[in-house]
């Protein structure tokens, strides 16, 4: 696969090289970017966005600031008893940490990918799919942010509760 590194000269010097255009990728590189890092984002495939560029677009983020503009009414604590119910037996001993810091950060990062980017979301108007056992006050409509009309993606998600 040829290497297409036109415009970098041997001597460009980058404060952060990313390596991979998806999701990840570009929201390490836009962090960087905004802070005044020279960035580097390298990408191994023909063309950008990775497994991203194939996904739904649903971006879930509990409490984000276009449903509580709207009025619907969220927060991290709700999200984080969703997260626990739905998901598979043990994992919490290894992913509570991943999971407090996701729902601590998660609205923050949207907000920041909008206001430094190109990309707007807006909230799907289904809820998070009611899993069955699960108390209902934890699924809220409008966590899955998405481009577009806001029809999409908010339905996705695990079809079982583990506990109530
Ligand atoms: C059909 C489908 C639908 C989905 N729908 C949703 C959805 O609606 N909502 C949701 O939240 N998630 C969804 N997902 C999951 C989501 O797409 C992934 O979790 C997410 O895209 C992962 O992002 P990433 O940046 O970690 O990885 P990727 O988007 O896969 O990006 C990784 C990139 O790194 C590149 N790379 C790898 N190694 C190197 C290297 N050594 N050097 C340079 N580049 C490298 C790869 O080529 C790739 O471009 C979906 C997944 C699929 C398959």
């Amino acid at each position: 696969m040829p290497a297409h590194t036109a415009g970098i000269s041997d001597e460009a010097g980058f404060d952060l090289v990313v390596l991979g255009s998806g999701a990840a990728g570009l929201a390490a590189a836009l962090v960087g970017g905004v802070h005044g890092a020279r960035v580097l984002l390298a990408e191994k495939a023909e063309v950008i966005g990775g497994t991203t560029a194939m996904s739904g677009g649903c971006t879930w983020v509990p409490a984000n600031h276009h449903m509580l503009a709207a009025g619907l009414s969220d927060s991290a604590d709700d999200a984080l008893r969703y997260i626990r119910a739905v998901a598979p037996p043990g994992w919490a001993e290894v992913e509570e940490p991943l999971w407090q810091a996701f729902v601590a950060q998660a609205p923050a990062m949207l907000a920041f990918v909008e206001q430094h980017s190109a990309s707007a979301a807006s909230p799907t108007r289904t809820p998070t799919r009611p899993v069955r056992g699960c108390a209902a006050a934890t699924c809220r409509r409008g966590r899955c942010a998405s481009r577009g009309s806001g029809r999409g993606g908010g339905a996705s998600g695990p079809r079982r509760c583990r506990t109530a």
